[in-house]
């Protein structure tokens, strides 16, 4: 049975193999978990989750580009105001140094307020000589390195649940209530990137669009309106965990169909993004925009049927495909991919993650990412859609607002046996805000107009 066989409903996905699912010691107990999450309000509404998409559909032609980034997995010890916060400002940094280069509006994705769900290349893992099973995230076990710590346990769901809507409620206030207002773009410098080189290139920036706004002020052009003083962070995680998702899917009043509600934008890894799998099943009869992460190990036709089976009127803004090939992959891999997808039609927002193909392990046991790896993937990637006729979108990035060593290089070079100094991921490694903002200015750079 392929998943269009039969007609969808929310647990539709049942009748199809779930891979990456925890193994939870005691049904009856997620059976009241999801019960109670099932009659919680939404974290997140239909309307907005349908202007997203119009966005997304603009970044399909080149009207738009995509910014999405946020940790690889959240930790429900860092739902803290000042940790939401440096994500929040990074971001805002982000997005803002793409906009005045590209000078495109550019939609903002948090991989945040749910990021809490992860899939695990193994089921377990030796530590100090013990099998433990593996850590999948904050919504399932613990990452400590216990036996312990790692059983699933279902109440995770229900405290996953409390901290994204406490993260969203936060979110909501800042990007509303005057932080986010472009008249505070300096503000969003961080402390510790102010003095490095990176730091005084945005403060230079920060001055330009200060003094702009100054001077509509001046000839009486009204900045007291949204498009100065509010911006729109939409949210996304992978949906990863079908029942957790499930419990969050509710119809909207106003139009009938069926949303989504933990997160506006929901992806589906290149783990589970099998075309008879059930979380294929699931996400068809959702109507969130989706991603789809690809890695170099590709079928052309796998992705065409599976943007077919989840997309099938072909509506622009629904699926942006985001690749994940590696540096040392992405000039072969991705221009039949291009050029396959391209040849059937298909509207598609292309997104460009450039973390997950290149990571890899140093002699003391960190897992890393360079940045001149992930520099390189991405401008391959806009090199590439250019010479094919096709558009760049978006970028992907796993980041964070704090003073992390836990990717290679950037301007202040960060070695291997530098990492130990303030590696705090559970999962994979991420950006520091200095090396995110960097990253920014590179594709800045790629995309002047
Ligand atoms: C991720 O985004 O953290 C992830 C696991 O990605 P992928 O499915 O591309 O490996
Ligand atoms: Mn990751």
């Amino acid at each position: 049975m392929t998943p269009t066989e039969k007609e969808w409903t929310k647990s539709s996905w049942k009748n199809f193999t779930a891979l990456q699912q925890p193994k939870w010691p005691d049904q009856k107990e997620v059976d009241r978990v999801l019960t109670n999450l099932s009659q919680l309000p939404p974290l997140v509404f239909a309307g907005e989750i349908r202007a997203l998409k119009s966005l997304l559909a603009k970044a399909v032609k080149g009207e738009a580009f995509l910014l999405q980034g946020g940790d690889c997995s959240e930790d429900f010890s860092k739902v803290t105001a000042p940790k939401i916060r440096e994500t929040l400002k990074v971001l805002l940094q982000m997005a803002v140094v793409l906009t005045y280069a590209g000078g495109k509006p550019v939609i903002k994705v948090g991989r945040i307020a749910g990021q809490f769900a992860k899939p695990r290349s193994s089921d377990t893992e030796i530590v100090d000589g013990v099998e433990i099973p593996s850590y999948r995230g904050d919504m399932v076990n613990r990452p400590e390195p216990s036996e312990e710590a790692r059983i699933p346990n279902p109440k995770y769901m229900l405290k996953g649940y409390n901290m994204a809507a406490s993260t969203l409620n936060l979110l909501r206030a800042f990007t509303r209530g005057g932080f986010a207002t472009l008249q505070r773009v300096h503000s969003w410098n961080q402390e510790f990137v102010v003095q490095s080189p990176m730091g005084r290139s945005y403060e230079r920036m920060a001055k330009q669009i200060e003094q702009a706004i100054k001077f509509m002020e001046t000839i009486g052009i009204s900045t007291d309106n949204p498009q100065i003083n509010q911006t729109e962070l939409y949210t996304s995680h992978e949906a990863l965990l079908l029942e957790y998702e499930e419990a969050m899917t509710r119809v909207d009043s106003t139009s009938n169909g069926w949303y989504d509600c933990s997160g506006h934008m929901l992806w589906i890894g290149e783990r589970t993004r099998q075309v008879d799998g059930a979380h294929v099943e699931f996400l068809r009869g959702v109507l969130n925009p989706l991603g789809i992460k690809i890695g170099p190990t590709y079928n052309l036709d796998d992705i065409k049927r599976l943007v077919e089976i989840l997309n099938p009127a072909n509506e622009p803004g629904r699926i942006t495909l985001i690749t994940r090939l590696g540096v040392k992959n992405v000039e072969k891999a991705l221009p039949p991919l291009l050029r396959g997808m391209k040849q059937e039609g298909f509207h598609i927002v292309w997104s460009c993650d450039p973390m997950h193909a290149n990571t890899y392990t140093t002699e003391d046991g960190h897992k890393t990412r360079n940045f001149n790896d992930i520099l390189s993937e991405i401008t391959c990637f806009f090199e590439t859609h250019w010479s094919e006729g096709t558009i760049p979108g978006g970028v992907h990035f796993e980041l964070t607002g704090d003073n992390v060593t836990e990717c290679t290089g950037g301007a202040r070079n960060i070695v291997d046996d530098q990492l130990f100094e303030n590696y705090q991921t559970t999962c994979d490694p991420r950006l520091n805000a200095e090396q995110s903002l960097e990253v920014a200015f590179q594709i800045a750079d790629m995309i002047r107009s």
